[in-house]
């Protein structure tokens, strides 16, 4: 193995400019790089030591820090607004040390197939702050659709509005520990018993992310009364590579299930 050079940047000015020498990597929570082949990488640039740990709020706007982990997320968004997606999503999310681990920056760059962050951030419709190569703001997805963003460039936070509709998150997992095989997430603008808005987004596909535009269809401008949950489970189309933990069948028909269970019980509890 090499010898690995650590590198421990004050400013991101000095981060940005150390990822541009060959084979380094940024190093936030670690979790990712650990089963990771490290011969051929000559060092990591610790990112501890950056302004990322901060959290803002103006009016409706959020900003997270992109050295937040999980468990900061869920203990200030829980102080904020308890109904937040991200907070259902990364409240069971992998187990205690590691959300006081996990990054909110080393999830967005890695976004694993089993991410519980990437979901809730597509339906906040998120921007995600960079600096380097790429400076500025950019929308979750398109963040996601396009590789070329990441060359370089330090992921330095996260920015949202918050809102009233309503939301669930369900990982399906085998046991509490386990990584989840998908995610889905939804958010329901709820008025006067109608649905007259929804995002829902399935992570884990093959895809990697799939929306569920049929069901967001079905639901717009329809009485809470008038929902046929067992109509829901249909619309409901994605792939599974299997792969992963199930035969993709199996968690093709669970998928729609589920989504069906979590709204019937988000419209019922209002
Ligand atoms: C056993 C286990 C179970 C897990 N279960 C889950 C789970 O159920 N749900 C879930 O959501 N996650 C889970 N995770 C976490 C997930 O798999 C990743 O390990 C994690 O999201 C990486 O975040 P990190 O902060 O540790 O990043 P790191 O491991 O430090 O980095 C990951 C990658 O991102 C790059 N990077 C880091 N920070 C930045 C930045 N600010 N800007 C640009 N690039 C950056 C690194 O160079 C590296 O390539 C689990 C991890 C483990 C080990």
């Amino acid at each position: 193995m090499n010898n690995l050079n650590w590198y421990f940047p004050k400013t991101i000015k000095e981060a940005t400019d150390l990822i541009t020498k060959e084979k380094v990597l940024f190093h936030a929570g670690g979790t990712a790089l650990l089963p990771r082949n490290l011969d051929k990488i000559n060092g990591f640039i610790n990112l501890s030591d950056l302004p990322l740990h901060y959290f803002k709020k103006e009016n409706d706007t959020v900003e997270f820090g992109s050295m937040n982990t999980y468990a900061n997320i869920v203990s200030k968004i829980y102080e904020i607004d308890s109904e937040n997606i991200l907070l259902k999503s990364l409240q069971t999310s992998a187990d205690t040390p590691l959300r006081n681990r996990i990054t909110i920056g080393g999830s967005i760059a890695f976004a694993p197939p089993w991410s519980d962050i990437i979901g809730a951030l597509i339906v906040l419709d998120a921007k995600i702050l960079l600096s380097g190569e790429n400076n500025g703001d950019f929308p979750i997805e398109k963040f996601l659709q396009n590789p070329k963003l990441k060359q370089n460039s330090l992921v330095t936070g996260i920015k949202f509005n918050l809102s009233n509709w309503k939301s669930f998150s369900y990982r399906n997992i085998r046991t509490k520990k386990d990584m989840p095989a998908f995610h889905i997430v939804a958010m329901l603008k709820i008025e006067n018993e109608i649905i007259q808005d929804s995002k829902i987004i399935i992570t884990g596909t093959v895809n990697r992310f799939d929306k569920i535009i049929e069901v967001e269809n079905y639901l717009k401008n329809r009485k809470i009364d008038d929902i046929e949950f067992s109509q829901i489970e249909k619309l409901v189309d994605v792939k599974f590579t299997g792969k992963r933990f199930s035969d993709p069948e199996y968690s093709q028909k669970l998928v729609g299930i589920e989504l069906g269970r979590g709204i019937k019980k988000l419209v019922r509890n209002l």
